[in-house]
């Protein structure tokens, strides 16, 4: 029985998350105490709980402390179980986090799976849905795993009521090396409205234009539907090898202008660094590159998260995940044991 300290760290549903993921994908039961014990409200919240559910279906898991507000769990997988899935957050927690809770196991399983997950989809400190599909799925699809995401319905906070699909296929892995490239990226920009004036969109895409020199034909803006209002300010940026995507979310009582200046801001603080993984998705490639059993990346000062993770990932995985200093970027790299 693997033991887990949920307090590591960055000590958050994270930590949960990736134990849950690698419990299924491995066979191997695991207890964690000290949940999210950094966070202000500790404990399992929804969106957490809705992992856990989610993960003991796909693993047919015995469960105990598998309540809101538990702070402790005990997990013992007994077989993994693709198939079609439903799992509804029940608030606009992230459904994107929920599904990463899942993936491991579903790349290591025999067969397809589709998970329809119904939540929030552009939640603040989370992946949206964006980066999932733009950023995420085309990196771990050249480690060898299948991930292919739909949008069906926005939902963003609080009113939640997004809905995505993804189909997620077995892994064949193979290790991957992520490199620096000396070419420009290419930037373009996505602007979400729902229930908010049009002339919105026209300021931040004002902005974006003006600060990150971006053509309107780069500059793309999506009226949707949802249950509750929401405004993302989304930027790509396109390099040969990988595509990062800075999100900003549109909040009462700031501005368009400085919604928008928070993303190009990011935008330019990315491209400055010239490195090809942000910090992002170095903390969430750390588990399928060590499924795979190898790969390196290039990317920015490791954060809390990645570093938390690496721990988390090689306690159940046969990996060394080593970070190291190269030049004015970082190296990580994930080897067999
Ligand atoms: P909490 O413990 O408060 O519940 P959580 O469950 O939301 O937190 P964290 O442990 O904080 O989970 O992990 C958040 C995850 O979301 C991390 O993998 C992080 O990289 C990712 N994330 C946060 N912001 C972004 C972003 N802008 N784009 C992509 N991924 C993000």
């Amino acid at each position: 029985m693997i033991h887990i300290d949920g307090a590591f760290g960055e000590g958050g549903g994270q930590v949960l998350r990736t134990a849950l993921g690698l419990s299924v994908a491995t066979g191997q039961p695991f207890t964690i105490d000290g949940i999210r014990r950094h966070r202000q409200k500790p404990g399992l919240q929804r969106q957490h709980l809705t992992a856990v559910l989610a993960a003991q279906q796909v693993g047919d898991a015995d469960v105990a402390g598998a309540e809101t507000g538990s702070t402790s769990l005990t997990f013992r997988p007994r077989g993994l179980r693709p198939g079609a899935f439903h799992f509804a957050i029940g608030t606009a927690g992230s459904t994107t986090l929920v599904l990463q809770a899942v993936l491991p196991a579903l790349w290591s399983a025999g067969a397809a799976s589709t998970v329809e997950l119904a939540g929030g989809t552009h939640n603040p400190l989370a992946p949206s849905f964006d980066f999932l599909a733009r950023c995420f799925a085309p990196v771990v699809a050249r480690l060898g795993a299948g991930l292919e995401l739909a949008l069906h319905r926005h939902g963003f906070h609080p009113a939640g009521g997004g809905v995505l699909t993804a189909t997620v296929s077995p892994a064949t892995w193979r290790p991957l090396a992520i490199e620096r490239d000396v070419r420009p990226p290419r930037l373009s920009a996505r602007i979400v409205l729902c229930g908010v004036p049009r002339h919105v969109a026209a300021r931040e895409a004002a902005v974006l234009q003006q600060r990150l020199e971006l053509p309107a034909a780069a500059i793309t803006i999506d009226t949707v539907e949802s249950n509750g209002p929401g405004n993302v300010v989304l930027v790509m940026i396109e390099g040969a090898e990988a595509t990062e995507v800075i999100v900003s979310l549109g909040e009462r009582a700031v501005t368009a202008e400085r919604v928008a200046e928070r993303a190009a801001d990011e935008v330019r603080r990315f491209v400055r660094r010239g490195v090809p993984v942000g910090e992002h998705l170095a903390d969430q490639l750390l588990i399928p590159m060590a499924l795979a059993g190898g790969g390196t990346f290039v990317t920015t000062e490791p954060s809390q998260h990645t570093r938390t993770n690496a721990m988390v990932v090689q306690r159940f995985l046969p990996v060394q995940i080593a970070m190291a200093a190269d030049g004015d970027a970082f190296r990580v790299t994930v080897q067999p044991r």
